[in-house]
C-alpha cells in the first residue's frame, strides 16, 4: 500500500506541476508540533533568504538603496518592520516589471489572479514551489480533521472551468467528489443528493455559502448526511450559519482561513479556539491604520509575509481583513499563533451617514435567532446617499411583524440608517462562485 500510495503521489506531483508538494507535506505534518523557538529560526532562516532574493527586485532594490538597508541587516524577526506595508495599490503600480523577480526563469511564473469580487482584479505571479506548498497546506489541513489519506472528500466549490491537470490531481491526491457551487437548488437536489447518498465521505470542504444552502435544501427535503468533519472556508463563517450546517451534515466545522494569493493559511484544531497559523510558511502581523503592530488580542489589519514566494516577494502584504493574534497555550499541542476572527473582512465593513463603520458581522447577528423566517441576506447600500436595501431570502413563516422587528433593531444598530425591505427568491453567487453579504451599488 505504501509503494502504491508514494507512485500514485510522485505521479500525481509531476503531471500537475506542483514542484516539491510530497516534500512539504511531510515537512508540514512534523512542523505542526516544533516548538516556538524551532518556529522563530525556521522563520527567520527563510526571511533572510527572501529578503536577498528581494534585492534583485527594482521595487525593493530602490527601497534599499532609499532607507540605506542592507539584507545583512536582518538579524531578528523584529527587523520585518524595516519593510514597508504594502497595499494592492502599490503593487498594481508596479507590477509586472518593478515587482517581480527578473532572476526567476519564465517557467517559474506562474500567473493567478483573485476573483475581483471586492473590486479588480488583482493580479500576481507564484513560483512552481510556491504553488506545491500551497497544495501542501491543505493536504496537511486536511488531515487535522481526522482525514486519513485518500479518505474521500466532498466538495462544494465554485470551479466550473477546471483544467485536466487540476481534475487529475482533485481525483488521485485528494479523492474529491465535486459539486459545482453554481448548482445548488431545489430542482436538482433530488441528483446531487442521490449522487452522495450512502457515500462514505470523511470530510466535506465548502464555502460557508454553499454549505449553508446545501443544509438548507437537506432541511426543506427532511434529509441529512453524516459527514464526520467540514472545512468552511472563502467567506466569513457566521454563527447563525453554523448550526444549521452542523445539524444537516451531522459534522464538525473546522474554520479555515486564506486566500487566492497564498492558499490556506490557517485553521481550527479540534480544540476550535481560533486558527493556528502555519508560521513556518507565513509570518502574519496585525497592525493599526498607521502601520504600528499591534500587541496579542488587538484587533486590526492582518499583514502577510508568505515566506516561500520567490518570484514575486509578498512582504508585509496587507490583505483587506481584520483580526487579532492569539498566543493562548493551545491543548492540542501546537505553538502555532492562532488568528480570531472578530469583523471580518474590510470589504464586509458598511458606513452609515452617522459615519459609523458596521461590520457586516452586526448583520448577520441579526437573523442569528430568526432563521425560521429568513434563509439568507444581502445588504445593498447605494454609494450616492447611504440608503440600504435589505434582500432577504425568507420562508413562508416570513411576516409584517419580523419586518418590523428587523427595522427596528437595524435602527437601533444606527439611527442614521435608512432601510428598505425587499424579497428575493435568491442571493446569486459572484462569479467566483462566493457569495457577497455586502454590496455597493
Ligand atoms: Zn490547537
Amino acid at each position: 500500500m505504501k509503494r502504491v500510495k508514494n507512485y500514485v503521489l510522485k505521479k500525481a506531483q509531476e503531471i500537475s506541476g506542483k514542484y516539491e508538494f510530497r516534500d512539504h507535506l511531510k515537512f508540514l505534518n512534523e512542523a505542526q508540533y516544533y516548538s516556538k523557538e524551532k518556529i522563530h529560526k525556521i522563520q527567520l532562516n527563510k526571511l533572510k533568504k527572501l529578503v536577498k532574493k528581494a534585492r534583485n527586485i527594482k521595487f525593493y532594490s530602490n527601497y534599499f538603496k532609499e532607507k540605506n538597508i542592507d539584507p545583512s541587516d536582518i538579524t531578528s524577526l523584529d527587523d520585518l518592520t524595516l519593510f514597508p506595508v504594502m497595499t494592492k495599490a502599490i503593487y498594481r503600480n508596479h507590477f509586472p516589471k518593478n515587482i517581480i523577480n527578473p532572476k526567476s526563469a519564465p517557467k517559474d511564473l506562474y500567473l493567478n489572479s483573485t476573483s475581483g469580487s471586492t473590486g479588480a482584479p488583482f493580479k500576481f505571479y507564484m513560483s512552481k514551489k510556491h504553488r506545491g506548498y500551497t497544495a501542501a497546506r491543505v493536504l496537511s489541513f486536511y488531515k487535522w480533521t481526522g482525514r486519513d489519506y485518500n479518505d474521500p472528500i466532498l466538495r462544494l466549490w465554485g470551479a466550473p472551468n477546471l483544467d485536466l491537470k487540476t481534475k487529475l490531481f482533485q481525483k488521485v491526491i485528494e479523492n474529491v467528489t465535486l459539486i459545482d457551487a453554481f448548482d445548488l437548488n431545489q430542482k436538482n437536489f433530488e441528483e446531487h443528493f442521490g449522487e452522495i447518498e450512502g457515500k462514505d465521505f470523511s470530510l466535506l470542504e465548502s464555502y460557508t455559502s454553499a454549505a449553508y444552502e446545501f443544509a438548507h435544501l437537506l432541511k426543506n427535503n427532511e434529509k441529512n448526511l453524516r459527514i464526520p468533519s467540514a472545512i468552511l472556508s472563502g467567506e466569513t463563517l457566521y454563527d447563525y450559519q453554523l448550526q444549521l450546517i452542523e445539524d444537516r451534515f451531522n459534522t464538525e466545522i473546522y474554520n479555515r482561513y486564506g486566500c487566492r494569493e497564498f492558499g490556506a493559511i490557517a485553521q481550527e484544531c479540534s480544540e476550535h479556539k481560533g486558527l493556528h497559523i502555519t508560521e513556518t510558511d507565513f509570518i502574519i502581523e496585525v497592525v493599526n491604520d498607521q502601520n504600528e503592530v499591534l500587541s496579542e488580542g488587538e484587533k486590526g489589519n492582518i499583514i502577510v509575509t508568505c515566506l516561500d514566494n520567490y518570484s514575486m516577494p509578498f512582504i508585509r502584504y496587507q490583505i483587506d481583513d481584520i483580526g487579532s493574534l492569539s498566543k493562548d497555550i493551545c491543548p492540542c499541542g501546537r505553538e502555532l499563533i492562532k488568528l480570531e476572527f472578530i469583523e471580518g473582512r474590510v470589504s464586509d465593513m458598511l458606513y452609515a451617514p452617522s459615519g459609523r463603520h458596521i461590520s457586516l458581522y452586526y448583520f448577520a447577528l441579526l437573523f442569528q435567532g430568526r432563521s425560521d423566517y429568513v434563509h439568507e441576506f444581502q445588504v445593498n447600500q447605494r454609494e450616492d446617499n447611504l440608503d440600504i436595501i435589505l434582500k432577504l431570502v425568507t420562508t413562508p413563516k416570513y411576516n409584517q411583524k419580523i419586518e418590523k422587528e428587523i427595522i427596528s433593531d437595524i435602527k437601533e444598530m444606527d439611527s442614521s440608517l435608512k432601510v428598505e425591505i425587499e424579497n428575493v427568491n435568491t442571493i446569486p453567487r459572484e462569479p467566483s462562485g462566493k457569495k457577497k453579504y455586502l454590496k455597493k451599488i
